[in-house]
C-alpha cells in the first residue's frame, strides 16, 4: 500500500505553511503537514491570554518587507493593520531613567547630549557618511575623528554592549557582524525600527492567517506529532511510518535533530518569556522597550501597541530573558549562533540531508540562519517555484 500523500512537510510555521499551500494549490499535490506543537504558525503564533489580550507566545513579531511578492502572497490570507514599530532604549540617567529611540538616531543624539552638542555632532556625521545613511556600530567605531569616536563609544556602551551580552553572552565585536548591523546608527529623524515599504500586522492576528493558508482540501495537518516518531532517514531512503516515501519532503525543524545530533548539537540561544498582566490601559511608552544597560531581561514588549487591540483597563507585557540552549525537554532553539565553527558543523548535517534527493531543509532552524519572516516566505516561494517547474 502506497502513501496517500505526494508531499510531506515538517513544521507548520511560515516555511512549512507556505510550502504546503503552494504544493497543494499550484502543484495539485496531496500534502501531509506534521507539527509537534498543538498549534500552527510556528514562532509567529499568537493567541488571546486569560485577560483577553492578544499576545505573541514566542516573542514579538512585526511583519516588514520590501518584497512585493511576499507581501501580495500573504495578503491573500489576511488584511493588514498599518503599524510602524518603534523601540526605545530605557537607561539609567541622573534623575532616574531616560528613554531614547533605537536604532540610535538624531533624536536619540539630542536626548543623550542636548541640542547644541547633538547638532554639531550630526553635522560631522552627515559630512562623513551622508544624510539619512545607516552606519553600523562596528563601522562607527573605526572612525578616527575623536568626536565621532567618542559618540561611537557612547552608543556602544549605552545601546549595544550590555544588551548584546545579555542576548548572546558575547560582546558585539565577537558575534556575527550582520547581527548588530540589523540595528545601525541612523542619521535621520525617522524613529521607526524598520524602514521597509510594507509594514504591518495581520489584522486578526497571525494564527488566523496561517489557518487560512493551511485550509485547503489537499492539505492535512496533524498537530502534536513529532516527525521523529514518523520519519526515518535510512540508507535505503526516506521512510514514513516505516514505509518507503518517495515524494518531496520539506523539513523546517533543527537539522541536528534529524540525525540524532550525531556530530554534536548545533548551538542556539533560547529565550524565556515572562508575561505580566496589569490593570492599566498602557504600561509603557512604546511597543517594545529595550533595557540596554541594566536588568536581566533584554526587552519588554506590550502587545496592545503592536496589535492595535482596544481593551481598556488591562494590558499584558512580556519580558524576554536569553540563555544558552541546552536541548533540555521543552526548551526551544530560537537563535542560531552564527560563526565559522557552527556553520561548519551545520554543513555536516546539511551534507547528510543532501544525500536524500527529494529532501529539503528550509527555514530559520533547518537552514541555521537568522531570517526574518519575509525572508523565509521568499525562500519558501522560491523553493516551490523550483519544485513545481
Ligand atoms: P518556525 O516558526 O520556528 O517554525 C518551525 C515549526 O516546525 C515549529 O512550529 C516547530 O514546532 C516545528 N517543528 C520543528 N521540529 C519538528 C519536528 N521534529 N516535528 C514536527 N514539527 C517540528 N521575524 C520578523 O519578520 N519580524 C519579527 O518581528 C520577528 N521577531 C522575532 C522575535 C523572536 C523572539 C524570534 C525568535 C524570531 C522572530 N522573527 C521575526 C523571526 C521569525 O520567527 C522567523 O523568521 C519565522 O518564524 C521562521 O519560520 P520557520 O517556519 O522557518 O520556523
Ligand atoms: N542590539 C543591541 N541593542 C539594542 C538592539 C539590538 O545591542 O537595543 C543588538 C543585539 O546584539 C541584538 C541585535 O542587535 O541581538 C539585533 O537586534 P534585533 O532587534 O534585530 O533582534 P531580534 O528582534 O531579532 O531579537
Amino acid at each position: 500500500m502506497g502513501h496517500p500523500f505526494d508531499c510531506l512537510v515538517i513544521g507548520a510555521g511560515m516555511a512549512g505553511a507556505i510550502c504546503a499551500r503552494e504544493l497543494a494549490e499550484r502543484g495539485g499535490k496531496k500534502v501531509l503537514v506534521l507539527e509537534r506543537r498543538d498549534h500552527v504558525g510556528g514562532n509567529a503564533y499568537d493567541c488571546f491570554d486569560q485577560a483577553g489580550v492578544l499576545i505573541h507566545r514566542y516573542g514579538p513579531h512585526i511583519f516588514h518587507t520590501n518584497d512585493k511578492r511576499v507581501y501580495d502572497y500573504l495578503s491573500r490570507f489576511t488584511p493588514w493593520l498599518s503599524y510602524q514599530h518603534q523601540v526605545v532604549a530605557n537607561i539609567p540617567a541622573e534623575n532616574g531613567r531616560m528613554e531614547m529611540p533605537v536604532p540610535f538616531n538624531l533624536v536619540s543624539m539630542r536626548a543623550a547630549f542636548g541640542k547644541e552638542k547633538a547638532d554639531s555632532l550630526a553635522k560631522r556625521l552627515i559630512a562623513a557618511y551622508g544624510a539619512e545613511k545607516k552606519v553600523t556600530i562596528l563601522e562607527l567605531r573605526q572612525n578616527p575623528d575623536p568626536e565621532i569616536a567618542a559618540l561611537a563609544d557612547y552608543v556602544y556602551e549605552h545601546v549595544f554592549v550590555h544588551y548584546t551580552m545579555k542576548q548572546w553572552g558575547q560582546r558585539p565585536e565577537d558575534i556575527d557582524p550582520n547581527t548588530t548591523a540589523r540595528v545601525p546608527v541612523f542619521l535621520s529623524e525617522d524613529c521607526r525600527y524598520f524602514q521597509d515599504t510594507y509594514q504591518g500586522m495581520p489584522k486578526e492576528g497571525y494564527t488566523p492567517m496561517f489557518e487560512r493558508m493551511l485550509d485547503h482540501p489537499d492539505i492535512t495537518v496533524e498537530l502534536n506529532v513529532d516527525a521523529g516518531e514518523r520519519l526515518t532517514l535510512a540508507d535505503g531512503g526516506v521512510l514514513l511510518d516505516g514505509e518507503p516515501f518517495d515524494g518531496t519532503v520539506i523539513y523546517t525543524g533543527a537539522a541536528d535533530e534529524l540525525f540524532s545530533c550525531k556530530y554534536g548539537r548545533l548551538p542556539y540561544r533560547t529565550l524565556t518569556f515572562r508575561f505580566e498582566t496589569h490593570p492599566v490601559d498602557y504600561w509603557q511608552s512604546h511597543g517594545t522597550v529595550n533595557y540596554t544597560v541594566d536588568q536581566d531581561y533584554t526587552r519588554i514588549t506590550e502587545f496592545k501597541y503592536l496589535t492595535g487591540q482596544e481593551l481598556p483597563g488591562v494590558t499584558t507585557i512580556m519580558k524576554e530573558y536569553s540563555s544558552a540552549y541546552t536541548g533540555a525537554a521543552g526548551e526551544i532553539p530560537y537563535y542560531s549562533i552564527i560563526n565559522e565553527d557552527n556553520n561548519a558543523l551545520y554543513a555536516k548535517y546539511k551534507a547528510e540531508a543532501d544525500r536524500f534527493p527529494r529532501f529539503h531543509l528550509l527555514g530559520r532552524l533547518a537552514e541555521y540562519k537568522y531570517y526574518n519572516m519575509d525572508a523565509i516566505a521568499a525562500r519558501a516561494l522560491a523553493l516551490c517555484d523550483d519544485l513545481l517547474k
